[in-house]
């Protein structure tokens, strides 16, 4: 079978042997696979990830002078099963799977960023049965292929608890931050701000329904929701903490009593929720700088490199800020079927499908964010330039 292998930092179109399933795996034939971010810095920097998951205890991850196939993000369908399986979806059935396999020298492989666990970019792949869903409601492989992406934008909204009535801003307009203002706009968040410095990228944050769109080189961010009882500056908290005492002091019974109801009833200042989606060094800094206080920080943006901020600014405002990967396998089988059933759309993110020959273009084309966004590839196509794509 054909796979785009990626050795040395050079991607090359091979002939492999077709996967064969271990014990608790099925063959896929692969539809379609979008290309993330990730795999782009992956390329050339998947030492330094690798060095980074070592730290953490993960010492699986794949080097740069390993022969690497990735692509986490694919919908196939059932082509094969391994022994002890339990063969519930028949060969020709539409799947997706969380790309994580059990491998055969023990642990966890992180499908398409491990030697041990070859990716999409290819004809035929291998999924662990136990991760494998059905595509619902006969939705086409190219949405299908985004419930990976689209479950990462999942968990940061999630992780944000933003309210229906909160101001979300969102960072980024790539795919990330795409995906997070697709997510927030299903769950019914009124006012969503999308700031990007490309033009094209601000057309595609309209398109995902995002309220306000703005060019940070222009406007800011953090104003452009209007005021919406934002503390945005020092003296309007401690204003906030006086004037509340003083309007307290009028009433017949201890201010204390009043405080603390107002607390248990959820009285606190408004503040946004900021989804941070560019994961370049100098970001969160700048977000703590412009964030009004107690704006929550979800940091989705993956900065692999050293970075610095003040956490003196950071405690002046009491920014809660939050971390975020991944997602759970419910979260991903959730996406799957908030996509079937419609309550989002992520098709203004698909800007091109290539054929495994395209990749190595594609890959190029994704380095400028005017045109691009999320490109697909389908191994049978034979396109070698990201067009448009069609109706999926
Ligand atoms: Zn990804």
């Amino acid at each position: 079978m054909r796979a785009v292998v990626c050795h040395n930092a050079e991607l090359d179109v091979s002939e492999r042997p077709e996967p064969v399933p271990g014990k608790g795996q099925v063959r896929i034939e692969v539809l379609r696979c979008g290309i993330c971010g990730s795999d782009l810095h992956a390329r050339h920097g998947i030492d330094q990830w690798a060095d980074l998951a070592a730290r953490a205890g993960y010492e699986r991850f794949g080097r740069s002078s390993d022969e690497l196939v990735f692509g986490h993000e694919f919908c196939g369908q059932v082509a094969e099963h391994g022994p002890k399986t339990r063969k519930t979806l028949p060969a020709g059935t539409p799947v997706v799977a969380v790309p994580l396999i059990r491998g055969t020298h023990g642990g966890v492989d992180t499908v398409g960023l491990s030697p041990h666990a070859p990716g999409a970019y290819a004809e035929q792949m291998v999924v662990e049965e136990s991760m494998m869903m059905p595509v619902p409601n006969g939705l086409g492989s190219d949405v299908a292929a985004l419930t990976e992406p689209m479950a990462v934008a999942w968990h940061a909204v999630r992780r944000g608890e933003v309210g229906k009535r909160t101001v979300a801003i969102v960072i980024g307009c790539g795919p990330v931050g795409l995906g997070v203002i697709l997510m927030l706009k299903a769950q019914g968040v009124r006012t969503v701000v999308a700031s990007d410095y490309s033009a094209g990228r601000r057309a595609l944050a309209g398109a995902c329904g995002a309220d306000v769109v703005l060019d940070p080189a222009q406007d800011s961010p953090y104003t452009a929701a209007g005021g919406r009882g934002h503390l945005n500056d020092i003296p309007s908290a401690l204003e906030l903490a006086v004037g509340t005492r003083e309007k307290l002091e009028r009433l017949p019974f201890g201010w204390w009593h009043a405080w603390r109801l107002g607390e248990k009833l959820g009285a606190a200042p408004k503040h946004p929720v900021i989804f941070e989606c560019v994961g370049m060094p100098g970001v969160i800094e700048s977000i703590i700088d412009g964030a009004p206080l107690f704006s929550r920080v979800v940091v989705v943006g993956v900065c692999v490199g050293s970075d610095q901020f003040t956490p003196a600014m950071a405690v002046n405002k009491e920014i809660d800020l939050r971390f975020v990967v991944g997602y759970t396998p419910l979260e991903y089988r959730d996406t799957l079927h908030m996509l079937a059933e419609g309550e989002l759309d992520p098709s203004p993110l698909i800007t091109g499908t290539v054929g495994l020959d395209g990749v190595e273009p594609a890959f190029t084309a994704l380095g400028s964010p005017e045109v691009h966004a999320k490109i697909l590839i389908d191994p049978r196509s034979t396109a070698t330039e990201p067009a448009a794509a069609g109706p999926g």
